[in-house]
């Protein structure tokens, strides 16, 4: 591993959000205004994700939610005991003064959760394969302009901006719909009433084909309009990366080689002047990879906690248990991974 810097830089700070202000018990009535899907319109994905924006005005979550954020879900009907179905969170794609500049209109990024059911636990009849539909992203998907939903929250109070969004860099790492709070915060950072910050931001986006990529001609557009706003994107399933680049023989990548490549060129001088804030949303799991990343970094110290039995050994050497118990994210790095 290199060695620590140096540099004393300040700490950055972040808001207080306000956390449930609607409970499960007494939900708020919401109302669609807007469903269209994230991919590309005329190319066939392989997964379903849809925009959805939900009108919350006379509700406490108007103008109360910070970017960042998820809000609950109560999706009609009763569950397989019989009980009403349990809430469901969905990230805020929003900036905090939302769709509608004034913080009326929430909207989410939602993947339907389709698939053969697949046996979870031993009792399960292992040939059981019928179509599994998950209950909310479905409910939410089908909904048209107009129709009513149950909500909660908000609720969340670390994956947030810094209150002072102008002192810091941005590295933003996405997978699939944990792009959601990185549309808010770009609409934020960027399109906000105060005007764009001046800050280096830089997305990485994973997903497993092009055709999968959410959002990509409005963030293709923002990055031709914004010099400081740098679009990546990281395609696992395509060999769309330079030869050597990418994993088991260069299959394409994960967000954390993405972030490896560009680490010498763009990243590296953002993370010398102490300037760069990281956040991590998407798969469970993909936090792993870029841990080992930075822990290759001078600024390892910056972003990380990281136990002294690990700290002298190779971080390629670092097992996920050991990172689960012994690698921590420190303040100026974010993660929320489902
Ligand atoms: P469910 O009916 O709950 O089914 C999913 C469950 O079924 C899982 O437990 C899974 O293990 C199991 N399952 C899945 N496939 C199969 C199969 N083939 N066979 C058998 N079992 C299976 N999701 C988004 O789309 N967008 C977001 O912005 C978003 N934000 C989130 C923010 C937070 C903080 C959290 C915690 C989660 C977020 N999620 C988001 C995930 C979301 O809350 C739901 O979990 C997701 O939409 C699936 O819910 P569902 O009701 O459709 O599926
Ligand atoms: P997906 O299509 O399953 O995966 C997106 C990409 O991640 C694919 O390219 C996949 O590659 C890659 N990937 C898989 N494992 C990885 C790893 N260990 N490291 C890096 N990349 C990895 O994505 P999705 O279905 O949209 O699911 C997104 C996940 O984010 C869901 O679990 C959802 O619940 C969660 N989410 C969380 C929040 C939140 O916490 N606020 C918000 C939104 C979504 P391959 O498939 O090719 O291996």
């Amino acid at each position: 591993m290199s060695q620590s810097m140096t540099v004393t830089i300040a700490e950055p700070e972040f808001p207080d959000a306000k956390m449930h202000l609607i409970r499960p018990k007494q939900p708020a009535v919401a109302r669609v205004v807007e469903t269209r899907l994230c991919t590309k319109a005329g190319k066939k994905a392989a997964g379903i994700v849809r925009h959805i924006a939900l009108d919350v005005s006379g509700s406490a979550i108007a103008g109360n939610f910070l970017v960042g954020q998820s809000f609950g879900v109560l999706p009609p009907g009763r569950d397989e005991m019989d009980k009403p179905h349990a809430l469901r969170l969905y990230s805020i794609a929003s900036p905090s003064f939302g769709e509608d500049g004034s913080g009326n209109v929430v909207a989410t990024t939602v993947k339907r959760t389709i698939g053969e059911r697949e046996p979870e636990t031993g009792d399960e009849e292992p040939d059981k394969h019928e179509l599994f539909l998950g209950v909310a992203s479905n409910y939410l998907c089908n909904l048209n302009i107009g129709d009513e939903v149950k909500i909660t929250g908000p609720q969340g109070k670390r994956f947030l901006l810094p209150i002072d969004t102008s002192a810091h860099d941005y590295i933003f790492l996405a997978t699939g719909t944990g792009i959601a709070p990185f549309r808010g915060m770009l609409m934020e950072l960027l399109e906000g009433p105060a005007g764009a910050v001046r800050s280096q931001i830089h997305l990485i986006m994973g997903c497993a084909f092009t055709t999968d990529l959410l959002y990509d001609d409005w963030l293709r557009d923002l990055a031709a309009k914004h010099r400081n706003f740098h679009y990546h994107t990281a395609i696992s399933r395509e060999m769309s990366s330079p030869p050597g680049a990418g994993r088991d023989g260069c299959r394409g990548e994960y967000c954390h080689h993405v972030f490896a490549r560009h680490f010498a060129q763009g990243f590296a001088p953002l993370f010398e002047c102490g300037r760069a804030l990281i956040y991590i949303c998407g798969i469970l799991g993909m936090q792993f990879g870029v841990y080992q990343e930075i822990a290759r970094t001078s600024a390892a110290d910056l972003y990380l906690t990281i136990h002294d039995d690990l700290k002298s050994r190779d971080p390629a050497s670092w097992s996920i248990e050991d990172m689960k118990r012994k690698v921590h994210p420190a303040r100026r790095l974010m993660v929320e991974v489902y």
